[in-house]
């Protein structure tokens, strides 16, 4: 580790430089450790600017634990649908439970990471920023920030322990910030612009000439073609959907339409249309079938169309609605 004289100039450069560079963002707006925790869950899986009108819409609903943990799931769900990974919602809202039970948002790292839905970073953020305590927060920015700063693979138990001791004690929110900014604006994946960092004087990768080649890049899993088919079955006005369970991890309560597996001794009778969806290294090639009702519906229940407007349906069945609107239009 650095010796303390560099160690207190590269505090001072990065709080000033985020002191004066910080994006105004409307989490930062607030001390409230409520709106705090809901901006870090969201942030998990979701680009700072796609998540900044559904932390808006989400607070204008939900503005303190007690409206979350009283509101019925769907209706968490919904405001939630179309930010994915949707056991974050329901994680939220039993912690919302807890919270209220408790009186208050726990002001302790340790108590904070007991809430169902947060891990080390989470807890360390909320700490931080809200509470003012003092816990590094290691998320994908900050390792690569600091593993251009010593020139070291990013091995994360290696980071988490440097950005334990590189964290300003005095004003933690602020440096956790500063660090995740410096990764998000400045210390990009690629092209990093050094020039405009203030801590480039204390970078090993930069006075190496080797920025790019920190972290060591792992190697991605190769993308997957998947050929899926969907029934679309109607009659007097109604729709085949099942639901997924509330204790599912991906999109629990969501409503799907049937597949083969659903409903095995339906026959597609018509393409009405087709798109692609990608989850991950899946791509999805989704054909839409209209069919014929079964006799036996197996866990499928009819749905009216006002219900379709009023349930959370999965990203797939809302792009099947539209390949349907659009052969209709035709
Ligand atoms: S000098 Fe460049 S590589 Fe080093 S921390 Fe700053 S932006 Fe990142």
């Amino acid at each position: 580790m650095w010796p303390a004289a560099k160690l207190k100039r590269f505090r001072v450069n990065l709080l000033r430089w985020f002191g004066e560079q910080r994006r105004d963002l409307p989490w930062r707006r607030t001390k409230d450790p409520y709106a705090i925790w809901v901006s870090e869950i969201m942030l998990q899986q979701t680009r700072v600017a796609a998540a900044i009108p559904y932390f808006e819409r989400f607070l204008a609903r939900f503005p303190n634990c007690q409206a979350l943990a009283a509101a019925g799931e769907e209706e968490v769900l919904r405001h939630w649908a179309g930010l994915g990974y949707y056991y974050r919602a329901r994680n939220m809202q039993k912690a919302a439970q807890l919270i209220c039970e408790l009186g208050q948002f726990p002001p302790a790292y340790d108590a904070i990471l007991k809430l169902p839905g947060v891990g080390d970073y989470t807890a360390a953020a909320v700490a931080s920023i809200a509470f003012n305590l003092p816990h590094a927060t290691v998320d994908g920015n900050v390792v690569r920030v600091v593993s251009r700063l010593f020139a070291s693979n990013g091995d994360r138990k290696r980071v988490v322990e440097i950005a334990g001791k590189l964290l300003d004690r005095q004003q933690p929110g602020d440096f956790n910030q500063g660090m995740m900014e410096l990764g998000a604006t400045l210390c990009l994946p690629k092209n990093p612009h050094c020039l405009l960092c203030p801590v480039a004087k204390m970078c090993r990768a930069r006075g190496l000439g080797a920025q790019d080649e920190f972290p060591a890049q792992k190697v991605k899993p190769k993308n997957k073609e998947i050929e899926r088919a969907l029934f679309w079955i109607e009659r007097r006005g109604k729709v085949l959907a099942w639901q997924r369970p509330t204790d599912a991890r991906l999109m629990p309560g969501f409503w799907e339409l049937p597949e083969k597996e659903h409903l095995p001794d339906t026959t597609p009778t018509r393409e009405l249309g087709a798109f692609r969806h990608g989850i991950t290294v899946n791509n999805y090639r989704i054909k839409v079938w209209r069919a014929a009702a079964p006799a036996q519906f197996g866990k499928c229940q009819w749905l009216t169309i006002s219900e379709l407007a009023r349930l959370p349906l999965s990203t797939i069945f809302k792009k099947a609605v539209n390949v349907l609107s659009e052969s209709v239009g035709d």
